[in-house]
């Protein structure tokens, strides 16, 4: 049978587990993503390390959108899959020489930097080349994102950023280093946000930090606010696309941008997630005394958020339409937390059939490991097969 987005047939003969990426809800994502940025004249940078898959990178790349990466891999993949390196952005608190290097023989847009001793380096191997270096400085707001403590990054606790109590002197110290041009101020609160409060705090955060500017006569080209805008896991197949509208709306309506300022942002999650589904094969079911097991052939190496931050991924059964009874469905991995979800209800299932766990385009098959020297999942692009 054929059950909604899977073309089950042809998934049947491919060998599991792996991630099927559906290319028209991707494309609808991106059209939505230009044409509500566009009403404001916002630059989305996709942020790479959400899903590097050469396919789904070369779409995104095709649609318009710049990049935003976080590793030299990231830059080179980025070049690679044709995102223009006018439109790369590279972040990061740990930034190495050969990583820096490479940014700058490509001659990318901006680096955002996170510290005093990162600048000093990007001016000393940018001199080396004769180049001047973009930088953007990025800011620890101290805005709550209100998500898992593992994805919030806008606190000052966290490790990244400068504090704003420092930046007057960091941007007097940029005036020291020749070969940097400072060109902006970059934000990243934290992942997985669907309280748009957040960014509404961080948009007063902005606000405020750009009227001392004005004050201290700073200029300020370039504003970016991250990414973090969260997807609906709960309801893949209602809320395919995340709120677009209302998140540039927000910023539309809350950030006061000056003459000539540009608004950039960095959507990872919201452009891929929905996209992606890690098709998986139950191995066995197992009958205990109050539970049954489907366990299944994918694992936390394949999959590693529900171990990793306890996320919820919806999962289905796509090749059995029986009545549902309650699973808690696992994986093969030697350790207690390879669980993909506890006491959920599938359609009564049997060993061979196909399980589809949904929403896993983002932070998917890109943390896959070889843990227990498992294969790494396969990939499946649906206009290709
Ligand atoms: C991770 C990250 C992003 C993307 O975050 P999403 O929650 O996937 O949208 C954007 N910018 C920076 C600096 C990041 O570290």
């Amino acid at each position: 049978m054929i059950k909604g987005i899977f073309p089950i047939v042809k998934l049947r003969n491919i060998e599991t587990p792996f991630y099927y990426y559906d290319m028209e809800l991707l494309n609808n994502t991106l059209k939505t993503v230009n044409t509500e940025a566009g009403k404001y004249g916002f630059e989305p940078h996709y942020a790479i390390k959400a899903n590097a898959n050469p396919s789904i990178l070369k779409t995104i790349a095709k649609a318009g959108l710049g990049a935003d990466c976080v590793s030299g891999g990231e830059v080179d993949a980025a070049i690679k899959a044709g995102f223009p390196a006018s439109k790369i952005v590279f972040a990061g608190v740990g930034k190495t020489d050969w990583e820096i290097n490479l940014a700058l023989d490509n001659d990318i847009f901006c680096f955002n930097a996170e510290s005093i001793p990162e600048l000093e380096v990007i001016n000393e191997l940018a001199g080396k080349k004769g180049k001047t270096a973009h930088v953007k400085l990025r800011v620890n707001p101290n805005v709550d994102a209100h998500t898992h403590h593992y994805i919030t990054t806008g606190l000052s606790e966290n490790k990244f950023g400068f504090n704003l109590e420092d930046l007057d002197d960091v941007i007097a110290k940029i005036k020291t280093l020749p070969n940097l041009e400072f060109i902006g101020l970059h934000f990243h609160i934290g992942s997985q946000i669907t309280d748009l409060s957040s960014y509404e705090n961080l948009c007063v955060r902005i606000n405020e930090l750009q009227d001392e500017f004005e004050k201290k006569g700073i200029q300020v080209k370039n504003i970016n606010i991250g990414g973090g805008l969260g997807i609906n896991y709960e309801h893949p197949n209602h809320m395919p696309i995340a709120d677009f509208e209302s998140y540039f709306h927000l910023f539309g309506k809350h950030l006061k941008l000056r003459q000539g300022q540009r608004l950039h942002c960095e959507p990872g999650r919201s452009i891929v997630a929905q996209c992606g589904s890690l098709i998986t094969k139950v191995t066995y079911v197992k009958k205990g005394k109050s539970k049954q097991f489907a366990i299944v052939d994918a694992g936390m190496t394949d999959l590693i958020r529900p171990a990793l931050y306890e996320a919820y991924h919806r999962i289905e059964n796509i090749t059995s339409d029986k009545e549902p009874q309650k699973y808690d469905v696992v994986g093969p991995i030697c350790e207690s937390s390879d669980v993909f979800l506890k006491d959920t209800d599938l359609n009564e299932t049997q060993r061979g059939d196909l399980l589809a766990i949904r929403s896993a385009g983002a932070y998917g098959e890109i943390m896959a490991s070889r843990y227990n020297l498992r294969k790494l999942p396969g990939s499946v692009i649906s206009t290709e097969i």
